[in-house]
């Protein structure tokens, strides 16, 4: 299918190929149709799929089509992350470069009365964080009485909680006739049925497995001693030549202290959490995209929609509490088609949030010791069973002594030279001379 098999207009057609695609994405060949023709959307969809596309492309068709583009808000918005409100509107202005729309974005942490006076100006497209979005309609700086298009990204996320009732007032505040639109990689039964309320006979587009992870990254947890994690984390960026790593750290001041361990290990890294001004965060998100940071350390403010193109590797230093958290954070790679792989740094204290994991994207993940980080305190090994009770074990992982992964996937259970089994069914990775020197010295990085 070509673009303008969907019948876009031809501004959007250039916009498409100056960005290089070919074709429409599986999410947007579903959801483009549907919308265009007014209908609600629930979609499931894996990330880095090309879900913004999805509802940005028909919404800008429709408000390009009429005359009064940009008095009134039309189209709001609404993503979890300030990093997300920023992206998702830089994609609106890529692909409506050639049409007339005004579009902006709001969120807090920065200066309100440059907001205001961009709204006062008018635009048709809002994108917005919920907190700083209702302050604005408090100061009576935005008026959402002509909303016809209301976008939640992330919707799981904006339906928990911690934003349920923001998300309840500005949706007092929209037109009840509109069209609504919900996108996320993950939607838990709860918040499933939450959703569906919200929405006027929805089509439900389930791209993916519910709550799968990507296939195209290649899972794998190094059972390691809490004490030993940093240590661990310098080894592999370095032994592997890692040039570029995203790491989710549970807590903000984890996340301070681990960036400075990294610092002394030769490591350019920084962190990136709600503690850090919005000025820092924008900063550490672009060093990092222009290759100037070897790691990013983030909290899972970082983990949701963040685009950052051939990101090879995600670190989990800290397993997350919420389960679905681990498919936003490793969806950070294996985006657009291209290949990636998530390390989890796995200390014994943390394996009921493994065994959750385990459980939502019914599989187990392959353990692999890594020689010289053993950990004292043993992981059991998985045996994951699916809430329909399948077993869901899918054996060993393979890591060649040169410490690169096979496929997981075509092995199975597979193990390669330099691999061993300990008690506990743990793989090991096989000593060598260069690992061997490199044994509790973390190596430096090399980008
Ligand atoms: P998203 O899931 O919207 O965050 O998009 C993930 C990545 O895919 C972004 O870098 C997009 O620019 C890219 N993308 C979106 N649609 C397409 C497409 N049809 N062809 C190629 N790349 C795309």
């Amino acid at each position: 299918m070509k673009f303008t098999d969907l019948g876009l207009p031809e501004s959007l057609i250039r916009a498409l190929e100056k960005s290089g695609y070919e074709e429409p994405t599986p999410v947007q060949q579903a959801t483009i149709p549907v919308i265009q023709e007014g209908g609600d959307v629930m979609a499931t969809s894996q990330t880095g799929t090309g879900k913004t596309a999805g509802f940005v492309l028909p919404m800008l068709e429709r408000l390009a089509q009429t005359q009064d583009k940009n008095h009134k808000v039309r189209a709001l918005i609404i993503t979890p992350t300030r990093e997300l409100a920023a992206q998702v509107h830089a994609s609106i202005e890529k692909y409506g470069c050639y049409t007339e729309l005004k579009s902006t974005v709001v969120f807090g942490g920065v200066n309100i009365n440059p907001q205001k006076k961009i709204l006062r100006q008018g635009v048709g497209i809002l994108v917005a964080t919920p907190g700083r979005l209702l302050d604005l309609h408090g100061q009576k700086a935005v008026d959402l009485r002509q909303v016809e298009y209301f976008v939640l990204d992330e919707a799981d996320r904006m339906l928990d909680m911690g934003f349920i009732h923001d998300i309840r007032r500005v949706c007092d505040l929209i037109p009840k006739k509109r069209q609504t639109l919900m996108f996320s990689a993950t939607f838990s039964p709860d918040i499933r049925s939450l959703a569906k309320a919200m929405l006027f006979k929805p089509e439900e587009v389930d791209m993916a497995p519910r709550n799968s992870t990507i296939d195209l990254v290649e899972q794998v947890v190094h059972p390691v001693d809490k004490k030993q994690k940093s240590d661990l984390l310098a080894y592999l960026i370095g032994s592997q030549q890692w040039q570029q790593v995203i790491v989710f750290s549970r807590t903000k001041h984890g996340a301070n202290k681990l960036v400075k361990q990294l610092d002394k290990a030769g490591i350019n890294a920084a962190a990136i959490h709600g503690n850090k001004s919005q000025g820092a965060r924008t900063k550490a998100l672009q060093q990092f995209k222009d290759g100037k940071l070897t790691a990013l350390v983030a909290t899972d403010i970082a983990a949701r929609g963040i685009d950052i193109r051939s990101l090879g590797h995600v670190v989990n230093y800290d397993l997350p509490n919420v389960p679905e958290d681990y498919v936003h954070r490793i969806g950070r790679t294996g985006r657009a088609g291209s290949t990636g792989d998530a390390v989890s740094l796995v200390c014994a204290d943390e394996i009921k949030q493994l065994r959750d994991i385990e459980r939502l994207i019914r599989r187990d993940i392959p353990r692999l010791e890594i020689e010289g980080f053993e950990p004292e305190h043993q992981l059991p090994v998985g045996k994951t069973k699916a809430p329909d009770g399948r077993s869901s074990n899918q054996g060993s992982n393979s890591r060649g002594s040169s410490g690169r992964r096979g496929n997981n996937r075509s092995q199975g259970n597979d193990r390669s030279q330099g691999e061993r089994a300990d008690a506990n069914g743990n793989q090991r990775s096989r000593p060598n001379r260069q690992r061997s020197r490199n044994r509790r010295r973390p190596a430096r990085a090399t980008a």
